[in-house]
């Protein structure tokens, strides 16, 4: 008997079933998505739950809309999604740069940008894009809605600020205008690999000075971490070869790198740096 064969899946068809199964301790279900992230944790020993909603059916998770400051992308939304919606790639070129890297073409064409974030691993890699834009997440449930800033979003190590009875809607992203992004991930292979460490960024400079900084790394820490220290030596200075090596330097000062089976902390240190210079020489 396969995993599922085991688990009560429930298909809502609309969000206010889903959400009318979620705000009842009797029926609420494991939430699934693409299922690309629980189906590996079912099958390697964490326990598989008694009953599931299924997401996969909800129309309204599963659209993007591109608004005058800021562009709203369902939670259903799938990395290939990402990938093909050409209209918003000049706004987030850091979260599509992201969404490419994420396994292959199979895992992009199931997982979805909620299920990545709601996951919370450390090396999830749309979350330093998702945190580089300042935006936020929309969460529903039989009680309303409520937005959560993305810089808040990821509490602990597999943990998220959202409720049994909360589903993710949709991000906030505001679009980056003038600023630049980055993004880069460095893993011990160009697929399929999961990152030592990533970086994002969105940095905004007029005239050779540095008008706003944001510089977000992820799998250095227990949740994706901005870089506030380096972000706030950089606004509002020229930037130089000089500038670049002190914020090189200031990132690898103040970055709190974990070790594990995929690097050592004195390594995801180093390339914090080398990752924060790479953003700043982009530019
Ligand atoms: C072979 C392989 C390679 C992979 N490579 C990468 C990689 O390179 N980079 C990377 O970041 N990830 C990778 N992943 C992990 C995974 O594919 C992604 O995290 C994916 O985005 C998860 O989305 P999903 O829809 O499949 O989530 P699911 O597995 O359906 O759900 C994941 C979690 O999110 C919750 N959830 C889902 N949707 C919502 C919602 N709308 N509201 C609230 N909670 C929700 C679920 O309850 C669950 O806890 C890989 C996975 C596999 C199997």
């Amino acid at each position: 008997m396969s995993i599922t064969e085991t688990i009560d899946i429930r298909f809502p068809k609309t969000l206010r079933e889903a959400l009318r199964l979620q705000a009842n301790a009797n029926t609420r279900g494991k939430l699934l998505a693409g299922g690309t992230d629980l189906m590996v944790q079912w099958a390697s020993g964490v326990p598989v739950p008694e009953r599931a909603t299924s997401l996969w059916d909800l129309p309204g998770l599963c659209e993007i809309e591109i608004r005058d400051d800021d562009i709203l992308v369902g939670a259903g939304v799938t990395h290939a999604f990402l990938v093909e919606a050409k209209p918003i790639h000049r706004h987030l070129p850091a979260l599509i740069a992201a969404a490419r890297t994420v396994g292959a073409a199979q895992i992009q064409a199931r997982g979805t940008l909620g299920g990545n974030a709601a996951n919370a691993s450390p090396a999830g890699d749309t979350a330093p894009a998702l945190l580089v834009t300042g935006g936020s997440v929309l969460l529903a449930s039989l009680a309303g809605t409520r937005e959560v800033p993305l810089d808040r979003f990821w509490t602990g190590y597999r943990q998220i600020d959202a409720r049994p009875d909360e589903i993710i809607l949709a991000f906030r992203l505001p679009k980056k205008g003038t600023a630049k992004e980055r993004f880069r991930k460095i893993g011990t292979r160009k697929a399929q690999a999961i990152s030592k460490v990533m970086a994002a960024s969105r940095i905004r400079i007029r005239n050779g000075v540095i008008v706003s900084a944001a510089i977000a790394l992820g799998s250095i820490a227990p949740t994706p971490v901005r870089l506030a220290d380096v972000e706030t030596f950089l606004a509002g200075k020229k930037l130089t070869p000089r500038l670049i090596n002190e914020a090189e330097k200031l990132a690898q000062e103040t970055v709190k790198p974990i070790a594990d089976i995929r690097s050592s902390a004195e390594y995801r240190r180093w390339v914090s740096g080398r990752l924060v210079r790479d953003a700043l020489e982009n530019l």
